[in-house]
């Protein structure tokens, strides 16, 4: 563990335990979409369903409201595990709770994305970042801010596809086989996220992107909300998923603890 990385874990800890009562809301953004019918999918996954199985007055005369759901691991705003796309990787109960807990480095491609829906942020991008806000810490967690969040929870436009129930007519940003490259090798990050569909952009058919980090042993965000209400450097990011047993990943509550 890097001496850096105990001192924000320190920060964060202490900060809690000062203002248990009174932790400051404005300091707190929520990176999560709520689960709906409206969620959206890969389009070949299990969509989230929720009924309500018991909601009213019981036979014993007190409030009783219950329900089931159902749902594929990956959609949503949900963590990828390591074993989604790397054998023998971690599973999502497996991932040490300390790495869910990391610096959030968000580099900004929107000006990119603008010009191609299909862009993959370059190692450029990732060095213009560093030229102005200083290199990325080891553990962070990285995410792609692509401005794609606009278009949530609009299937055809969120996928970029007339067809949102075919997986080979799909269009929207992700990383670079060599970004994601350059931040397992050259900068140790904990993991990586992005405000849209995927790691890997749309038309991609080897999800290299999936290979290379889940293979790293690392996990990747998808469907990060709010991104655009995080700073460039500075800010928390605590991810926590559902703790399913051998899980290739799953839901995922993820919220910035702002500087
Ligand atoms: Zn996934």
């Amino acid at each position: 563990m890097t001496r850096m990385m105990t001192v924000i874990g320190l920060t964060v800890v202490c900060a809690a335990s000062a203002a248990l009562a009174e932790f400051d809301e404005r300091k707190l953004v929520d990176l999560t979409y709520a689960l709906d019918e409206r969620t959206v999918f890969w389009p070949t996954n299990k969509p989230f369903t929720w009924e309500k199985s018991a909601w009213g007055t019981a036979p014993g005369g007190y409030w009783y409201a219950s329900g089931d759901f159902s749902m594929s691991e990956h959609g949503g705003t949900h963590i990828d595990a390591p074993i989604h796309f790397g054998e023998g990787r971690l599973a999502v109960d497996e991932i040490p709770l300390q790495k869910l807990i990391a610096p959030a480095a968000v580099i900004d491609v929107r000006p990119a994305v603008e010009e191609d829906r299909d862009y993959r942020m370059t190692v450029a991008d990732l060095e213009a970042w560093e030229t102005r806000h200083g290199r990325i810490p080891r553990g962070a967690v990285v995410l792609m801010l692509t401005g794609w969040g606009q278009r949530w929870p609009d299937k055809q436009r969120y996928l970029g596809t007339d067809n949102p129930s075919d997986a080979l007519t799909l269009h929207f940003p992700g990383f670079s086989k060599e970004a994601a490259d350059f931040l397992v090798t050259q900068r140790n990050v904990y993991g990586i996220g992005i405000d849209g569909p995927s790691i890997d952009f749309g038309p991609s058919r080897d999800f290299i992107v999936h290979q290379i980090v889940n293979g790293a042993n690392l996990y990747g965000l998808e469907n990060v909300a709010n991104l655009d209400q995080v700073p460039p450097t500075g800010a928390i990011l605590v991810a926590l998923p559902i703790k399913i047993k051998g899980g290739t990943g799953g839901p995922v509550r993820i919220i910035a603890i702002l500087p």
